[in-house]
């Protein structure tokens, strides 16, 4: 008889936006004429730069060629992206790389979520909250996280709540956490952490013999000097962090997929009697195992990224995003509401008003105002007062959501 693993049985079967398209679908059926905005939306909208398209189009057209026809890809990618990336994302800040520390993926999802593989079930995780569901659904489904207690807390989690009160730091734990996840500029709070603050979790972690998993999935959208775009700027987090990058939100690669991890090469953590073993060499290995690689295609397409016209038109979407989210700031602060983030990140996390939980105030904007935001319950216990609104959608309809929502506040 085979068995399963029972740990997958362990998720809520509610995920959170499964849970969203039935209310959505629901209030669909009963009102069919209604105009509904989203600005929920977690996935961009504008089109991948055009410079990306043409490089793409010329790698399909490699492929129809014996002499330029590409295979299966070098296991952590091609040298021309893996080099694009040290020389733009890395070099120019200082930081130095080699080319066997960056692992080409197809996307930050899958790396984040599989790099726990490669520790043990029994490490203790710290997340920080409200979080990216993914970390900890990861965890849980190989039994790293416990159980669900209280319907919000996993019981192995260690919650560093991310609250208006410590303006969205995550606090450093009293004790020691073998693993921590931080994600920076944040989704769901949009808040961004300063060098300072981010020094004080890279020595943390060098103190602690803690492995820090950061998600910097959103460091194209950073726009104030101070803010790290890489953990690596911190001196001495090439001993203790993993760095996951995305093109999705950078480039509006989400349907394209390709992103890459960096793990450097002095990251190490204990075997059980003590030998310390290298996270690269490790995750290596488990590359070779399970993944063939991010499509050629994929990887021509996301070097474009790195030309000089590749730079202007990424550039040209994320000022797109970053006034949506200007304008949808503004508008909201306007009307009393409190709301955060929208400077170095995409997200807007908002206070729901009057004591509402983060449900009832989704409800309230979709039956009042027609307009669907995320439940920051979604996103763990702290976010239970929150609503998050992304700035990825049409400027317009951005426009018209925020108008809708100063009607009804
Ligand atoms: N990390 C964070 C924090 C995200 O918000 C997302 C997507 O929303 C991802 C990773 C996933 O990115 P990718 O499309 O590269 O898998």
């Amino acid at each position: 008889m085979a068995l399963v693993n029972e740990h997958l049985l362990k998720l809520p079967d509610n995920y959170l936006f499964a849970d969203l398209a039935k209310r959505i679908n629901s209030y669909k059926i009963t009102h069919p004429k209604a105009e509904i905005i989203n600005l929920g939306i977690g996935d961009v909208t504008r089109p991948i730069p055009q410079v990306c398209i043409d490089a793409m189009h010329k790698a399909i057209d490699d492929q129809t060629n014996p002499l330029t026809f590409h295979g299966y890809s070098p296991g952590q990618g091609y040298n021309f992206l893996i080099d694009a990336i040290i020389k733009n994302d890395y070099a120019s800040r200082g930081i130095n790389l080699e080319r066997s520390e960056i692992f080409i993926n197809d996307g930050a999802k899958t790396d984040s979520g599989n790099f726990g593989e490669i520790l043990r079930h029994d490490n203790s995780i710290g997340v920080t909250d409200p979080i990216y569901p993914a970390y900890i659904d990861s965890n849980v489904s190989c039994g790293r996280a416990g159980t669900l207690d209280d319907g919000y807390k996993w019981s192995n989690v260690i919650y560093m709540p991310c609250t208006p009160e410590n303006n969205f730091i995550p606090p450093i734990p009293q004790q020691r956490v073998d693993i921590v996840y931080l994600c920076f500029p944040n989704n769901p709070t949009g808040t961004a952490l300063s060098k300072s603050e981010l020094r004080k979790w890279v020595n943390y972690a060098l103190e602690n013999d803690t492995i820090i998993l950061f998600d910097a999935a959103y460091e194209a959208y950073i726009q104030q000097p101070d803010i790290p775009h890489s953990i690596y700027e911190i001196k001495g987090a090439k001993k203790v962090a993993v760095e996951f990058r995305s093109f999705s939100k950078t480039a509006g690669f989400t349907g394209i997929r390709c992103g890459y991890t960096v793990v450097p090469k002095e990251v190490t953590a204990s075997t059980l009697n003590g030998k310390r073993i290298s996270l690269n060499r490790l995750w290596l290995q488990r590359q070779c195992t399970k993944f063939n690689g991010a499509s050629y295609i994929s990887q021509r397409g996301a070097e474009a990224i790195y030309t000089p016209e590749g730079k202007q038109q990424v550039k040209y979407i994320i000022d797109y995003y970053m006034e949506n989210a200007y304008i949808m700031k503004k508008g909201l602060s306007d009307t009393g509401l409190e709301v955060y983030g929208g400077e170095n990140a995409p997200y807007l996390w908002i206070k729901a008003p009057n004591q509402l939980s983060s449900w009832k105030f989704f409800d309230k904007l979709l039956y009042e105002a027609q307009i669907v935001c995320t439940p920051g319950i979604g996103f763990g216990p702290s976010g239970n007062e929150f609503i998050r609104l992304t700035s990825f959608g049409d400027k317009e309809k951005c426009k018209e959501g925020i108008n809708r929502i100063k009607r009804i506040i």
